[in-house]
């Protein structure tokens, strides 16, 4: 079970591929965020997809 999705913002270059995945849980503007309302379980899947996909490796994803 996910229960802490984090961005490392130094890393992240907002090339906007997390929101494309999963624009339930990330949004992007100068940074990707993570939104605060965000169903980490409803969406493990596409948390995952974007953290793997992430061309910076800057989605850190906290499992239970
Ligand atoms: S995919 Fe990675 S680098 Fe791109 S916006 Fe999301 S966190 Fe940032």
């Amino acid at each position: 079970m996910i229960i802490q999705v984090r961005i490392d913002e130094e890393a992240c270059t907002a090339c906007g591929l997390c929101e494309e995945t999963c624009p339930e849980v990330f949004e992007v503007n100068d940074v990707a965020v993570v939104k605060e309302d965000a169903d980490f379980n409803a969406f493990e899947d596409e948390i995952r997809e974007a953290a793997d996909e992430c061309p910076s490796e800057a989605i850190e994803v906290e499992e239970d």
